[in-house]
């Protein structure tokens, strides 16, 4: 179990039910112990301003838990993309206790306008490639290393992922996903933190954070190239194997 989850259950089995941001309820209580910094980061509302007045709530669910990290984040101003023309957040969508966790790389301009990951092109072939596994949309949870859109799709940059990436540490560490596909290079090399080109990657199980971590192509490039369908395909059964699944009829949309 990650930490998080088992500190969380912790407090649950004690039967803390949430806790409040008052500070005069907070002042009265002089024992009360530091707060473990993951939990701190978890709870607080906006890194900026004060959490006094904010109420915040020990998570008992996946739910929940993501709900609190989408407070987090709120209307987002840590780094500069918030600046240069994203139109909101896309945070992420889907089952909060899916086995099964896909990573993109970013936003692009449906999901920017939608607030929803792969909805575009490349989404509608994703969302193929997950029917194609004998999932939904529904059963599986989609997000992205960074949760705005970079101008012109351009590649997200050092600074934007390190301050964005730790929101989808936390969702991992949320969702508690059994299998994470990281669809494309750039969502691969830098969940696994390398250089290596996403041939050398792909078809490979990489051990991530309590996680089975596949990375495969990316939708986009395979509408670019679909000759290399039939890899992706072999990831994605790689993927069910790991999940203790049985292969469903391949899909003509992803296997030819
Ligand atoms: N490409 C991505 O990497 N993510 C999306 O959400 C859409 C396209």
């Amino acid at each position: 179990m990650n930490p998080l989850a088992e500190h969380l259950r912790f407090y649950q089995e004690l039967g803390v039910s949430g806790v409040s941001g008052d500070r005069t309820w907070r002042e009265r209580l002089d024992c009360r112990p530091p707060a473990p910094d993951h939990v701190e980061d978890f709870a607080r509302a906006t890194p900026t301003e004060a959490t006094e007045t904010v109420p915040v709530t020990i998570a008992r669910s996946a739910a929940e838990a993501l709900a609190a990290i989408r407070a987090d984040i709120g209307v987002c101003t840590r780094c500069k993309l918030h600046g240069l023309g994203r139109t909101q957040i896309v945070f992420g969508v889907g089952n909060p206790n899916a086995d099964l966790m896909f990573v993109g790389e970013a936003p692009g301009a449906d999901e920017d306008i939608q607030g929803i990951p792969f909805v575009g092109r490349a989404g509608q072939l994703l969302t193929k490639m997950i029917e194609a596994m004998g999932f939904g949309r529904d059963d599986v949870y989609i997000a992205n290393v960074l949760k705005c859109r970079p101008p012109n799709n351009r590649n997200p940059e050092p600074d934007e992922i390190a301050t964005c990436e730790p929101f989808l540490f936390q969702q991992l560490a949320s969702i508690e996903p059994k299998v994470v596909i990281a669809l494309g290079a750039f969502a691969a090399r830098t969940l696994l933190k390398t250089d290596a080109p996403i041939s050398k990657l792909r078809g490979r199980v990489f051990d991530y954070r309590g996680a089975k971590l596949i990375p495969t192509f990316h939708p986009s490039f395979l509408l670019r190239s679909p000759g290399y369908k039939r890899e992706a395909w072999d990831d994605l059964k790689l993927a069910l194997s790991l999940l203790g699944r049985s292969l469903p009829g391949t899909s003509p949309g992803v296997a030819d």
